[in-house]
């Protein structure tokens, strides 16, 4: 009798992608296209391409040398992005994108149109190491982090589709999948292509790019330093160690008192208000103490440099937790004014992000 051979189990490879364009600096752009036999000057002609009118693809870059266009999508200009699904919602003012990373990796962007702007919601990793116990994207841990390109191009494919639209891409938000800062190096590298002017990048203005945490203090300040005044918001979610340790286990690293520490100093160093984000979650972080708590604590640490932004939570299907009722929120906001502290509910469109950050792409394909 033949034995049946086993076969090789297999498990998803995670990896990260081929570089691309958007990883390189500025020399390393002009010694790729000078190795492909091109002058110098293609590296800027490219970047006018890529960041300025938010093309992808060299094919279509016809001021380069017809024989060229192909060798530079090769070298340079891997596919990073495939969309998978697209749905719109809110009447066509909400896209949701669906993409497949070249390791089968699903990602979600989200765009949403607002009279005044155009904010697009990305991600900065695969997945989420944070834990917290009320997101889908927590629950699955940590895929892997994003290169600065895969950020980037979710950008780039937004501001695309805006430009076609006639209208363009003014806000950025790092809240969907992942913790900005423990991708440190390529989400500041984003940020920067990001806020640069063409051709160096997108030119969308720092104050409109909002990169948010759980609180990492030694990054919050490390971020500070960077000579970048982009809006920081803090997902604190509950005042108090006790609960924070369970809410956001990153806590139990860097507590409240140092989050709140490390936000002063950012907003010293650049002058920008830091947003706390407090997803209200109903009997577990709604209560009156709280809410009291919350608003003198910010306004002891920060002054009139801090801004409470509430998220009705978005429950996750089979999940214990659940969104506060309306009259306990409106509650929740006049206490927090009441220490000094300005507090607003996130406009609904936030609903399709869900919490603070994650539960995207959870639902899957
Ligand atoms: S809420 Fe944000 S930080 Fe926490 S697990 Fe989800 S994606 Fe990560």
């Amino acid at each position: 009798m033949t034995e049946t051979p086993t076969l090789p189990q297999l498990t998803p490879k995670f990896g990260m992608p081929p570089k691309h364009f958007a990883d390189l600096s500025s020399d390393e752009r002009i010694e790729a296209v000078k190795s492909l036999g091109l002058p110098k000057f293609r590296a800027d002609q490219i970047a006018r391409h890529y960041y300025g009118k938010f093309e992808a693809d060299p094919l279509t870059m016809t001021d380069l040398p017809a024989a060229q266009r192909e060798k530079v999508k090769d070298a340079l200009f891997p596919t990073l992005l495939t969309p998978v699904r697209r749905v719109e919602t809110d009447e066509g003012d909400t896209t949701k994108t669906l993409w497949r990373l070249h390791d089968g990796i699903l990602l979600e962007s989200v765009l949403m149109r607002y009279k005044d702007r155009a904010t697009l919601c990305i991600s900065s990793q695969a997945g989420c190491g944070m834990a917290c116990p009320f997101c889908a994207t927590g629950q699955g841990g940590l895929d892997r982090n994003l290169s600065t390109a895969e950020i980037v191009d979710q950008v780039r494919a937004a501001a695309a589709m805006m430009q076609e639209e006639g209208s363009r891409l003014s806000n950025i938000v790092f809240m969907g999948m992942g913790e900005p800062l423990a991708n440190y190096k390529r989400v500041v590298n984003a940020v920067r292509q990001i806020t640069s002017p063409a051709p160096q990048g997108f030119g969308i203005s720092q104050r409109n790019v909002t990169v948010s945490t759980v609180g990492l203090a030694p990054q919050i300040r490390m971020l500070a330093d960077e000579g970048i005044s982009c809006t920081l918001a803090v997902s604190l979610h509950t005042p108090d160690d006790d609960l924070r340790d369970t809410l956001v286990p990153m806590n139990n690293r860097f507590s409240v008192q140092d989050v709140l520490e490390a936000a002063r100093y950012y907003a010293d160093t650049t002058g920008r208000r830091v947003s706390i984000e407090y997803a209200l979650i109903r009997d577990i972080n709604d209560h009156d103490f709280r809410a009291d708590m919350l608003g003198r604590k910010l306004h002891q640490a920060l002054g009139p440099l801090v801004h409470v932004n509430l998220i009705p939570l978005n429950p996750t299907p089979g999940s214990k937790w659940d969104a506060s009722p309306k009259a306990r929120q409106d509650e929740f906001v006049r206490r927090v004014i009441a220490q000094g502290v300005t507090c607003t509910v996130r406009d609904t469109k936030g609903q399709e992000i869900a919490a603070a950050c994650g539960q995207l792409a959870a639902e899957g394909e």
